[in-house]
């Protein structure tokens, strides 16, 4: 991996207080990039890094809110400078069967999978356009192209994010920009916790390697397509799944 040190490149993790954004933002700050996160609930502890390296900002902001977002990347901005590499990672699962789905659940998960996404890259694009360069990396879901019962709004969320950054790739190439999508599979944070350990193993039994991946397993893939030797690497869905989606 290239090292960017010297550069200081600021890198922004949304939903980066747990889980994969965490993981994705402490790997990045490893790498040398300058890093940002947002938190919602509750300010993610221990961001100071190895020695050597910066602490980690974390900036409150519901991703849900478009002033929360102007604010955070006037913080970030202001504090650390233009964001280069944007990983939209805040994510929410509402499940429950479509004869059961309130508009408000459907909306709720629409709204921080989706409509955030979009409002955080136009921001960070503008910025990005000027620079002539840019890294944006969306996470989706293997559930975007397998279906999973009970996900209709979180599949429907994760699916329209490869839409998103297709058509995106389709408006930026020209100007050194990439948008690309990792798609993992059962990652083991918070999220698949709430499932329940039966549910946990059932789904583990389905995963060829067998179990679940790591945060830091997503993280390795983010942090490549955010570097300089994934430069020709856009409008890809790279797949972190342990075979699970096998492709999809
Ligand atoms: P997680 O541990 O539940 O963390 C979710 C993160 O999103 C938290 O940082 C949370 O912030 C943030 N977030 C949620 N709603 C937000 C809002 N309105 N504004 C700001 N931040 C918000 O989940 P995870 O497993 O790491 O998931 C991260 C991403 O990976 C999600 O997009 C998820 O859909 C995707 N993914 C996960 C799995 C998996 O198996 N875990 C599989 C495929 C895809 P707070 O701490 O403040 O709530």
């Amino acid at each position: 991996m290239t090292d960017v040190r010297a550069t200081g490149r600021v890198a922004l993790v949304t939903g980066g207080s747990r889980g994969i954004g965490l993981a994705t933002a402490l790997r990045l700050q490893r790498d040398g990039y300058r890093v940002a996160v947002t938190w919602r609930t509750e300010p993610p502890q221990d961001l100071k890094g190895p020695d050597g390296t910066e602490p980690i900002r974390a900036v409150r902001c519901d991703v849900t809110s478009a002033e929360d977002i102007e604010n955070l990347f006037a913080e970030v901005e202001g504090e650390l400078g233009s964001v280069e590499v944007l990983v939209c990672c805040a994510g929410i699962t509402a499940d429950t069967l479509l004869l059961r789905m309130t508009d408000e659940r459907w909306q709720a998960v629409i709204d921080t999978n989706l409509t955030a996404t979009f409002r955080t890259a136009k921001r960070a694009l503008s910025k990005m356009i000027r620079a002539r360069h840019g890294r944006i990396v969306l996470v989706s879901s293997v559930v975007a192209l397998l279906g999973s019962p009970g996900q209709t709004n979180y599949a429907a969320s994760k699916a329209a994010l490869i839409g998103f950054a297709r058509s995106l790739t389709r408006e930026l190439g020209a100007r050194d920009i990439t948008v690309n999508v990792v798609a993992p599979g059962l990652v083991a944070t918070d999220m698949i916790a709430a499932l329940g350990s039966d549910q946990v193993s059932a789904l583990e039994s389905r995963v060829p390697l067998g179990r679940a991946a790591a945060p830091g397993e997503v993280a390795a893939a983010i942090a490549f397509l955010a570097s300089d030797e994934a430069s020709y690497v856009t409008g890809a869905v790279i797949s972190v799944d342990g075979g699970l989606g096998m492709g999809h």
